[in-house]
């Protein structure tokens, strides 16, 4: 079978490659991969900034936001032609990742398909077990392959609520940072929630991402014009900020910028090694006497990826045809190494595995 590779620390060394169709082990099932979503890791492992290559490999099979068919149950407990969805993380033996949550392990020795050794999803078949598989409904179809970005989001928004919890004023103004696809799918989910949405990037208001914004009933807010440090003077007390843009002065701004008792969560990875001049005295006492709170999220687990499910099938409900504009681009497997460049004005690019 072919699959889409890197070698890890190499720039630009995207290439199919040959496999063996895997054989199911005891207990695993035969899944046959259907669409495999390309993210903003996937580029920078493919610019050699990130990756690592299974143990006794010399490459990495790409490939972590997945779609697939089970095409032999074996013996466990599903059918054929059942959707599913492959979580990421696979754990080490931490307590974290004992208690089925891998995404907060401890001691680091977890491994992530696709980027830190173990091969991803990127391939014609994928051998799993059941408890690295989520099952999707029918009516999902295709969209499913937004879940496991939608996981992420889910897991830092539920948090963030959860965190805003410890005092008596409700969440009224929420405020994403980025309209990348991670972006998107929280402004989706807090639009959901019936917060008061503003999405800010620094593309134009003509663009589809701005368009997506608006769509849904959020306010497009363009970087030029709205400053991040200005933004409480137009949207109010900021209750909860994402920052998913992955820069880090757009980070500490959004410190300042966060309203009293509000919750700040990061999501976005900054690879490079940017100094900021700031007021450290200013920031701390604007954290302390607001009671502010900053923390950051990365990866989930499978009460995550349900979760993700079960939002992306509200979000068709309440926007039919919303989340297929998200993918703005379908590449056969031949051709994935053209998805791992930026193109403007694309959201999200998938491979279409068959
Ligand atoms: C993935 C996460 C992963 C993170 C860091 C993200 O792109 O969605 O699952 O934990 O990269 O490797
Ligand atoms: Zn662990």
């Amino acid at each position: 079978m072919k699959a889409g590779a890197v070698t890890p620390g190499q720039k630009d060394s995207a290439r199919l490659v040959q496999m063996d169709v895997p054989s199911p082990g005891q207990g695993e099932l035969l899944v046959r991969m259907l669409e495999v979503g390309i993210d903003g890791t996937d580029m920078e492992i493919n610019r050699g900034q990130y990756g690592e290559s299974p143990a006794g490999h010399d490459f990495l099979v790409l490939g972590h936001e997945a779609l697939g068919e089970i095409e032999n149950p074996g013996t466990n407990k599903f059918s054929k032609g059942e959707l599913v969805v492959p979580l990421v993380r696979r754990p080490d033996g931490c307590i974290n990742c004992r208690s089925g949550q891998s995404d907060m392990c401890i001691e680091g020795n977890y491994r992530e398909c696709g980027i830190r050794g173990a091969h991803g999803f990127l391939r014609e078949y994928l051998a799993e077990e059941p408890q690295f598989l989520v099952r999707v409904p029918r009516e999902l179809g295709r969209l499913a392959v937004l879940t496991e970005p939608m996981s992420i989001a889910t897991k830092g928004i539920d948090q963030a609520i959860e965190f805003h919890r410890r005092s008596a004023n409700l969440i009224e103004v929420a405020l994403v940072l980025g309209a990348g696809p991670l972006g998107l799918l929280a402004t989706a989910f807090l639009c959901l929630q019936g917060f008061s949405t503003y999405t800010l990037d620094i593309v134009p208001r003509s663009s589809l991402k701005a368009q997506l914004v608006e769509a849904i009933g959020a306010t497009y807010l363009h970087g030029r014009d709205s400053p991040v440090p200005q933004l409480p003077e137009q949207c109010g007390n900021l209750d909860l900020i994402l920052e998913a843009t992955g820069n880090s002065t757009v980070a500490f701004q959004a410190m300042s910028a966060l309203g009293i008792n509000g919750v700040l969560c990061l999501m976005g990875v900054s690879t490079g090694e940017k100094p900021l001049e700031i007021c450290a005295d200013c920031l701390n006492m604007e954290m302390v006497l607001g009671n502010k709170m900053v923390f950051g999220t990365v990866s989930s687990n499978r009460g995550h990826f349900e979760r993700a499910v079960q939002l992306l099938g509200e979000i068709e409900q309440k926007w039919p045809g919303w989340l297929a504009r998200l993918i703005t681009r379908r590449l056969a497997l031949g051709n994935f190494e053209g998805a791992l460049h930026p193109a403007p004005d694309s959201i999200k690019t998938v491979i279409e595995m068959s």
